[in-house]
């Protein structure tokens, strides 16, 4: 028989795993809806409402870092949505974590470079290069490094990061090893590591989807 002391351990431990088994469920089942959800955690403006999940193409998340000054996400997101094919990225955060989804989750926007890097310096490009490309990866753009590309991203976008690729990881079925920062895939500007803190974080947290999507399942 367990004593009272073991009893209240056990329960203390068994708790916080059944909340976040819920928290889990709730998320897996957020991300197969339509239309504009709610997310807890998160503030999304949409510019575009989601659709069906298994018609995007999305095999993997690229961090980018827009060079764009604080409070340009919103023009740049609409700037997006008006121009869905033009340089740029599904989706834009501003320093405060606001997340705009600029344009349809079908719609391949144009961003990266083809993923020319090959040098292996980050991560083993033999599995990303010419592979990771705008065609299977949904963009995501954090502004406010301007005038300073050093500038760091704000801890509310470190937040938003976390949770937003946690809600597409489950939306699309993608694990935490095919999140990248844009300077792991091609080479981007010397002075600083586009997208890399935010990556290394995204990657840290482990999530894992309750599916995960093979290549012959992603809608072509
Ligand atoms: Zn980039």
């Amino acid at each position: 028989m367990l004593s009272f002391r073991a009893f209240f351990l056990c329960l203390a431990l068994a708790l916080p795993l059944a909340a976040q088994a819920k928290g889990e469920e709730s998320l897996a089942a957020l991300a197969r809806g339509a239309g504009m959800p709610t997310i807890p955690g998160l503030h999304i403006v949409y510019l575009a409402p989601l659709g069906d999940p298994a018609a995007a193409p999305w095999k993997n998340i690229i961090l980018h870092q827009s060079e764009g000054p604080p409070g340009s996400a919103r023009g740049l997101a609409q700037q997006q949505a008006k121009n869905p094919l033009k340089r740029g990225v599904t989706l834009w955060v501003e320093t405060d974590g606001t997340v705009y989804w600029a344009t349809p989750e079908t719609v391949i926007t144009t961003h990266g470079d083809g993923a020319n890097r090959n040098d292996n310096r980050y991560i083993d490009n033999s599995q990303t290069f010419h592979q990771v490309t705008r065609m299977n990866s949904l963009g995501i753009e954090f502004v406010g490094n301007y005038p300073d590309v050093r500038a760091p991203p704000t801890p509310a976008q470190f937040t938003t990061c976390l949770g937003l690729v946690r809600f597409l990881q489950e939306r699309y079925g993608i694990p935490a090893s095919r999140i990248y920062a844009h300077n792991w895939i091609d080479y981007k500007d010397a002075r600083y590591c586009e997208g890399c803190a935010l990556a290394e974080r995204a990657r840290a947290q482990d999530y894992r989807p309750s599916t995960t999507r093979t290549s012959s399942s992603v809608a072509r």
